[in-house]
């Protein structure tokens, strides 16, 4: 590992100066940042942590008239055990508790969580130089891919790994952030950005802009919304989404003899893109319609129309259709 130097500042203003050096890089939990530094794939010349800031509204969750409001340095295990969260926004909940093992959900943070690397073998390798660590090459592309991308156009075809993010976007929730680059509130959806020839750059986040909270929106009439978030795994645990579902429904009451319709559909897909990626043809096919056996085969066909599979792994266009009629028949009103 590179020699580094490490700050601990308790004030933002502190921490949002350190951060403007050259080489800087914030720390929170370090689950994964820290194997990136123990793998040469980041060599900070200045890790400034950012768990000693006594900023209000960093840690925890709380709610005000419109939003439900989460600290950046709320940890995952924080998250998923809390009422709020449980009770008003389940599909958070259940994303937080897919997430690796109680051990790293401990120790990682929300805005660590949502800013996490890939998990590409070819860039978490050390010694291979691979197109996002800023070589000529993108080697999955040819290479061993049957965990990466079916959507999207990017020289690197790995996936965005984090559970929180898709589930976040199907709840419309907001990032309020401060820095250089970017500053006050955007909708997490426009936080991400696949890297191209351009910017290597996976968010729209500069290195010395900080997450603070994130925002997610109260619905109006929570009674009509209905939500879900499946993952398709390699195994029970400690495993990232192979595929993952994202699913939010806000259903338009019927009347007798008349079935309720979907008013507002939200899909994202995790596991399946360079960032989370919003099945917009399966929302527009859902809208407007009674959630119907042939509504939902609809949708999971608009899900996966345009898929562009590599050589191993065309079975994600299975996976993720069958994983989105699963996500929406667990949607339909009792
Ligand atoms: C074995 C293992 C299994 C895992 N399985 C899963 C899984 O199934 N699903 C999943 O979603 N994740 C999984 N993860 C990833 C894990 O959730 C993340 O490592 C963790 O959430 C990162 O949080 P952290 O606080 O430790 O971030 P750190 O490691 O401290 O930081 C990660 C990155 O985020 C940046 N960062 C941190 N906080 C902020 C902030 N507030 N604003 C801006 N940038 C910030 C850092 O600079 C760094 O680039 C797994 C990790 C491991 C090690």
């Amino acid at each position: 590992m590179k020699r580094f130097r490490y700050a601990r500042p308790e004030r933002l203003e502190a921490a949002l100066r350190l951060l403007r050096e050259p080489g800087a890089k914030a720390l929170a939990g370090g689950t994964d940042l820290l194997t990136e530094l123990k793998a040469r794939t980041q060599e900070p010349e200045l890790l400034v942590s950012v768990q000693g800031l006594q900023e209000p509204g960093l840690r925890g969750v709380r709610e005000d008239e419109r939003f439900v409001r989460i600290g950046a340095l709320t940890t995952l295990r924080e998250l998923e055990a809390h009422p709020l969260v449980r009770d008003k926004l389940p599909i958070l909940a259940q994303a937080a508790q897919t997430v690796a093992m109680p051990q790293i959900r401990h120790v990682g943070t929300v805005g660590g969580n949502l800013m996490q690397q890939v998990r590409c073998w070819y860039y978490r390798h050390p010694f291979v130089r691979c197109w996002l660590k800023g070589g000529e090459e993108c080697y999955a592309e040819e290479g061993l891919n049957h965990r990466h991308a079916i959507f999207g156009t990017s020289p690197c075809i790995a996936v965005h790994p984090s559970d929180l993010a898709p589930a976040l976007i199907a709840l419309d929730a907001q990032a309020r952030v401060v820095g250089p680059d970017v500053e006050g509130e955007l909708a997490l959806e426009e936080l991400y950005r696949l890297p191209d020839e351009r910017s290597r750059a996976r968010t729209v986040l500069g290195p010395a802009d900080l997450i603070l909270e994130i925002l997610v929106p109260k619905p109006s009439e929570p009674t009509r919304v209905r939500g879900v978030y499946l993952k398709a795994m390699e195994r029970a645990t400690w495993s990232f989404a192979v595929v993952s579902v994202a699913a939010r429904l806000s259903f338009e009451p019927g009347s007798e003899g008349v079935r309720a319709r979907v008013g507002d559909a939200r899909l994202v897909l995790g596991g399946v893109a360079g960032k989370p990626w919003r099945a917009r043809d399966a929302e527009a096919a859902l809208r407007g319609s009674p959630l119907t056996d042939e509504a939902i085969e609809r949708a999971a066909e608009a899900a996966v129309a345009g898929a562009q599979p590599r050589a191993h792994n065309a079975y994600k266009i299975e996976l993720t259709r069958a994983l989105v009629k699963r996500a929406l028949r667990s949607l339909l009103p009792p």
